[in-house]
């Protein structure tokens, strides 16, 4: 029979791997009514705080009002407005590069970036952990497409030999489901002993990274030479939505003209980019956000690493305990919720069979004492867990 959905759909809830969405009846923060449950939650992207800030909130309101609510058509109609070009030219002058084009989503932006500049000829190789969105738009390129091991400029450097055509190298800056950073030095020195481009997606390393929140390019005092093409998005430390790319005059123009996911969508809300120029003033302007962010990333693993669990090499807000097995995940993450936390299982397809975990992230809104109830609901919850399991064996 075709089409058998209730098949699909029952293999995957008996492998434990049934996704389920929780249902957000209160604005994003660390406290949040998730199912008509109060929570503290520890799961969003929303690293600086900025998501529900009364003057992004303002902004986004007084945007509205002046350019009223829907962007109307692509850019190359009639979309492209003054706040969406103001924060283009906002977005260049704060990554340092010529150029920046907006998107209305992070997944559209890497899709239109590999596309328009890699096709038929042409290699592509990507971190075999890149985010799902880098993944596609390297299929969907109809380059040839070959996944180096995670971070390994050696193993990078072995497909860069076999290469043909203009090669594109595309990493995730920080690492979305292990929050380790890539090693851009590395990267960048393979690839320019072979002429090829290198692309990266700072999705979650924008904010959180470099000394004014300038991402992992900052971080590690990169510039265009190395990383000609540069991702973020701002639906993560900016608190709104959408994406940018940013680069040279003609690696811009170049996306304008021929890629397809920019060209053939309607532009985001103009009032999402007034809000979006606000976030990013209080990004660069309040540095205490990062400082505290730091400070609570420094104690979690501290008291993580103390109850036992079993934690990446992350420096960044994502700091995933690793558990392995699904159902296990799974389970931590209801005891966890038993006791008023929200923390997801992140299971395979999104992270490697076996290596199922708990993402937690942090975020500046977090204090120190909400911090204090996450460690003690995990010490909690962890020796529980264990004793269940003695218990059944
Ligand atoms: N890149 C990375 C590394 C991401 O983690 C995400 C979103 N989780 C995206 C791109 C997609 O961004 P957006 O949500 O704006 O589509």
């Amino acid at each position: 029979m075709p089409f058998d959905l209730s098949a699909r759909l029952a293999e995957r809830r008996s492998a434990q791997l049934f996704r389920q969405r929780p249902l957000l009846e209160s604005p994003q923060g660390p406290e949040v009514v998730v199912d008509g449950q109060p929570l503290l939650a520890f799961c969003s992207n929303d690293y600086l705080g900025l998501a529900n800030h009364p003057d992004v909130i303002r902004a986004l309101r007084d945007g509205a009002e002046k350019w009223g609510v829907g962007g109307g058509a692509s850019h190359l109609v009639i979309g492209h407005s003054t706040p969406h070009h103001e924060l283009e030219e906002a977005l260049a002058e704060f990554t340092g590069r010529p150029r920046a084009l907006l998107f209305s989503t992070g997944y559209m932006a890497n899709l239109a970036a590999v596309t328009a500049l890699v096709g038929q000829g042409d290699t592509v190789l990507e971190d075999r952990l890149n985010h799902a969105s880098l993944l596609d738009a390297g299929l969907l390129s109809g380059a040839r497409f070959s996944r180096y091991l995670h971070n390994d400029a050696d193993s990078l450097a072995k497909r860069l030999e076999k290469a043909e055509g203009n090669t594109l190298v595309v990493t995730d800056g920080v690492f979305s489901m292990d929050g380790d950073l890539a090693d851009l030095p590395a990267l960048c020195a393979a690839a320019r002993r072979k002429q090829a481009w290198v692309m990266v997606d700072d999705a979650h390393g924008f904010g959180p990274l470099g000394a004014h929140g300038g991402g992992i390019v900052e971080h590690f005092g990169l510039g265009l030479d190395d990383v000609p093409v540069l991702v973020g998005t701002l639906g993560k430390a900016f608190g709104t939505a959408g994406a940018f790319v940013a680069g040279s005059e003609e690696l811009i123009e170049t996306l304008i003209q021929f890629a397809r996911p920019y060209i053939y969508t309607t532009s985001q809300p103009p009032a999402v980019a007034c809000a979006t120029l606000k976030s990013l003033e209080l990004l660069r302007s309040e540095g205490w956000r990062r400082e505290h962010l730091d400070k609570l990333i420094a104690r979690f693993r501290q008291g993580a690493e103390e109850i036992g669990l079993e934690l990446m090499d992350s420096p960044t807000p994502i700091q995933p305990i690793l558990i392995g097995d699904s159902g296990r995940a799974l389970r931590l993450s209801a005891m966890l919720r038993e006791r008023g936390l929200l923390v997801g299982a992140i299971r395979p397809p999104t992270v490697p069979a076996g290596t199922a975990r708990l993402r937690v992230t942090l975020s500046a809104a977090h204090s120190e004492k909400q911090l204090e109830s996450l460690l003690g609901a995990l010490a909690e919850s962890w020796a529980l867990l264990i004793k269940e399991e003695a218990a059944d064996v």
